[in-house]
């Protein structure tokens, strides 16, 4: 294969590969956008669980309360019963004492329960909130599920198109190359194949040697830039403008000689 065919066909692949580098990246980083997501959804559902536990204790606690409370107004009632078969003042002092007892026994308890209950509401007012703020994200992950795969499918699409393009140019160039080039146009953000531009690489502008600038002109293998490993090729535009160059240099010798031929003139006159 001409040397001037592979460089087109490297550029053409340079083109295919970043595209199919960009795409193979968004597949990968897409599905992380859920990430957060389904993250966030299951911190949440952790808190509601463990809230609930919380609830469901206070509950029995709650439970357990009103029993105690219902238990302590039976009691008192019961002692306020046994007044009429009251005979002495000092069974009556005694019962007295009875029912005095029970009866702060219950208000405390019916004051605790009352606490409690309103504690319990909201709880449970928290936790009808959470719920519904679960169902939300759960929406919305599912969305967002459905996107990314809508997206994916599009880029599965992109990537094989791209492949089948790649399979097209690669025939007939080097194995070692390829996978050197393709390496290159990952880490160096799509650029693995530039021109040298006046002896210096158009990929990380060093400058080149004379010699080294000279062996990529003459093309006769692939030539990867010292500094940055991308494959140089020379323009012929740069060429052109070495040709420019070139005649100007000999213009300016042409000039310089003539200048020595008046030199030469002017020492003649002051010899006279
Ligand atoms: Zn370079």
């Amino acid at each position: 294969m001409v040397m001037q065919e592979v460089f087109e066909k490297l550029q053409s692949l340079q083109e295919v590969l970043s595209k199919k580098f960009e795409v193979q990246n968004d597949i990968a980083e897409i599905p992380k956008v859920l990430a957060t997501k389904t993250e966030l959804l299951n911190r949440m559902k952790k808190t509601f669980v463990d809230k609930s536990q919380e609830h469901r204790t206070k509950t029995q606690f709650v439970d357990e309360l009103r029993k105690k409370s219902i238990e302590a107004e039976a009691a008192r009632e019961k002692f306020e019963g046994q007044m009429d078969q009251i005979q002495t003042q000092r069974e009556y002092e005694a019962l007295d004492k009875e029912i005095k007892d029970s009866g702060e026994r219950e208000q405390d308890l019916r004051r605790d329960l009352q606490k409690e209950e309103q504690l319990l509401g909201e709880m449970k007012v928290g936790l009808e909130k959470e719920e519904a703020m679960i169902h939300k994200q759960e929406e919305e992950v599912a969305k967002e599920q459905a996107k990314i795969k809508e997206a994916l499918h599009d880029r599965e699409k992109q990537l094989k198109s791209l492949e089948k393009k790649e399979k097209a140019i690669t025939p007939g160039l080097d194995e070692e190359i390829l996978f050197k080039f393709e390496r290159i146009i990952r880490s160096k953000l799509g650029l693995g194949i530039v021109p040298i531009d006046h002896g210096v690489c158009n990929g990380c502008h060093m400058i080149l040697t004379v010699q080294f600038v000279n062996e990529v002109r003459r093309g006769e293998g692939i030539m990867f830039c010292p500094y940055c490993s991308r494959i140089l090729f020379y323009q012929d535009e740069s060429e052109g403008e070495l040709e420019m160059e070139e005649a100007a240099e000999e213009a300016q010798e042409e000039a310089e000689e003539g200048e020595d031929d008046e030199e030469a003139e002017e020492s003649d006159e002051v010899e006279e």
